[in-house]
C-alpha cells in the first residue's frame, strides 16, 4: 500500500491559500523539495487567522489517534495527509518531496513533507532548518514480550513527539513571522530497517537535493516526549556542530532548563541529522535516548508529557525567535 498523499490532495481538489493568508506573498518556493517534489497548491478557507492555536500534546495525541504509522500502513497515509492539511493552515508554502524504496522485496512510496515559513523581510532563505520524522517503527524488536516483537509500535515518543513540537511551532510561525527563514521537514524512512542503509531514508533523500548554502543550520527533534526528560548533547552534534550545540543549550539555559539540557555528551546516535552533516551543514539532534520503551509496544501516550514538550518548544522558539546571534554564521562541519 503507498502512501498516497499526492494522489489524495491531486484528487479532492481542494485548494489552500497558506500564501495569501500570509499577506498574499507569491507561491515560489526554495530549493530543496521544489525540483523533486510537488508544490501542494490548493486553496480554500484556511487561513492562518482562523486556525485556533493548538498546543504540543494535542499533537502528539492525534497522531496517536491515527494508530501506528509506519511505511504501507493506514496510519502512515493518514499522518501525511494531517500533515499537510495542518501546515497549510499556518505556512507560506508546503510541498510534498516523494520517493520510493525497496526493502525486504517490498516496495515503499514514501514522501518527506516540507514547510516554509518566511521572515519577517519576505526572505525564503537561507533558512533555519527544523526537522522531526513522522514514520514509526515497523516493528518492536526490543519489546520485553518476545510474541509482540514483530508488531507495529505506536511511536508516541519515537516519531510524534518531534513532529507535535514542530506542529505547535508551526502555529506561531503562522502568528509571528521569525526574524529568518524557517524551513520545516518532516522526514519519511527514518526508522524502517535494521541496517544503516534501510534507515533515515527521507532526511537523506532531502539533504541529497537540497543546497548547503540555502540552509543556515539544522536542528533535529527525535525523541523529546519522555515524561522524564533528560537531554544530554549527542555526540555526532558535539563533534561536527560545537557552536550551534553551545547556541541551543545555552538558550535552554537561559530559559531555567539547565537541568533538562545537560551539557554532557551521553550517546553517539546516528539519525536524520547526519545526512546534512555529511553536507556540511551544521546540525545537530535534540534527543532524549534514555528511554526504556524504545523501540517496544510500550512507547505510547503514556510515557510521555505535555510539559516536556512545552520545553522542548520553548527552547526551539527561544533560538529560532529571540537569539540575537542568529544572523552570525557557524563553524560548518568538515565531515563525518
Ligand atoms: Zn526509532
Amino acid at each position: 500500500m503507498g502512501l498516497g498523499v499526492v494522489l489524495l490532495c491531486a484528487a479532492c481538489g481542494c485548494r489552500i491559500t497558506a500564501a495569501a493568508s500570509r499577506g498574499g506573498a507569491d507561491e515560489r518556493a526554495p530549493g530543496p523539495g521544489r525540483a523533486p517534489g510537488r508544490n501542494i497548491s490548493f486553496e480554500g478557507p484556511a487561513s492562518a487567522s482562523n486556525a485556533p492555536p493548538q498546543d504540543a500534546w494535542y499533537y502528539l495525541e492525534r497522531q496517536a489517534s491515527f494508530g501506528p504509522r509506519n511505511p504501507g500502513s493506514a496510519g502512515h497515509q493518514k499522518v501525511a495527509e494531517f500533515l499537510v492539511s495542518e501546515l497549510a493552515k499556518s505556512a507560506d508554502d508546503v510541498q510534498v518531496q516523494p520517493f520510493s524504496v525497496v526493502y525486504g522485496g517490498a516496495t515503499y512510496s514514501m514522501a518527506n513533507i516540507t514547510a516554509l515559513f518566511r521572515s519577517a523581510a519576505g526572505d525564503e532563505r537561507p533558512f533555519i532548518l527544523l526537522g522531526a520524522h513522522f514514520d514509526t517503527r515497523p516493528r518492536a524488536e526490543r519489546d520485553p514480550i518476545p510474541a509482540r516483537r514483530f508488531t507495529p509500535i505506536m511511536g508516541a515518543n519515537d516519531g510524534a513527539s518531534g513532529v507535535a513540537v514542530l506542529l505547535e511551532i508551526a502555529g506561531v510561525l503562522g502568528r509571528t513571522r521569525p526574524p529568518v527563514p524557517v524551513m520545516m521537514a518532516f522526514f519519511d524512512g527514518e526508522d524502517l530497517g535494521t541496517s544503516i542503509d534501510s534507515m533515515f531514508l527521507g532526511s537523506r533523500h532531502f539533504a541529497e537535493k537540497v543546497n548547503p548554502s540555502h540552509v543556515r543550520y539544522m536542528v533535529l527533534l527525535d525523541m523529546v516526549g519522555d515524561a522524564d526528560l533528560d537531554i544530554y548533547v549527542e555526540g555526532h552534534s558535539q563533534l561536527s556542530s560545537p557552536d550551534l550545540v553551545d547556541r541551543v543549550w545555552s538558550a535552554a539555559e537561559r530559559l531555567g532548563y539547565g537541568h533538562v539540557f545537560h551539557r554532557e555528551v551521553r550517546y553517539h546516535i546516528l539519525d536524520d541529522h547526519v545526512p546534512f552533516i555529511e553536507k556540511g551543514i551544521p546540525a545537530i539532534d535534540i534527543i532524549d535516548f534514555d528511554y526504556p520503551y524504545w523501540h517496544t509496544t510500550l512507547d505510547t501516550v503514556d510515557k510521555c508529557s505535555p510539559r516536556s514538550l512545552q520545553i522542548v518548544r520553548d527552547v526551539v522558539l527561544e533560538v529560532i525567535l529571540r537569539d540575537e546571534t542568529a544572523h552570525s554564521p557557524l563553524h560548518k562541519p568538515e565531515g563525518f
